[in-house]
């Protein structure tokens, strides 16, 4: 077996579970769904993501992700994206999140004339 940063089979950047029963948990998402970040590996740090705050029933302050797609941006796409936010993290405070995040519109074909 080739360590991961040798290896040209990008096969453990992620795969879809078709046997879920949530499947697809989160709409708009582009490329193949990766389920492979099923549980965001950035819930307790700092992220670009548009999570909102809520307080849970003992008092702790928690992000809501239910508006997030990033770990779910195709293999190679939320392997990468997962990757760089892991690199140097940042716990997160339990602030409001307040990066602008700036969700791409997805791809439409132009109406026919
Ligand atoms: S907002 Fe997105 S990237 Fe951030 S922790 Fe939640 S799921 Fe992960």
């Amino acid at each position: 077996m080739q360590p991961k940063d040798t290896t040209t089979n990008e096969a453990f950047k992620g795969f879809t579970n078709t046997a879920c029963p949530f499947l697809p948990c989160h709409t708009g998402v582009r490329g193949a769904f990766n389920c492979l970040f099923c549980y965001c590996p950035l819930i307790a740090y700092e992220c670009p993501g548009p999570y909102t705050v809520f307080t849970d029933r003992n008092g702790l302050r928690r992000k809501d992700c239910s508006a997030c797609t990033l770990p779910h941006n195709g293999y190679r796409g939320a392997w990468t994206f997962i990757q760089k936010w892991l690199e140097r993290p940042v716990v997160w405070d339990g602030r409001e999140q307040t990066r602008r995040y700036r969700k791409k519109p997805l791809r439409t074909k132009p109406p026919r004339t």
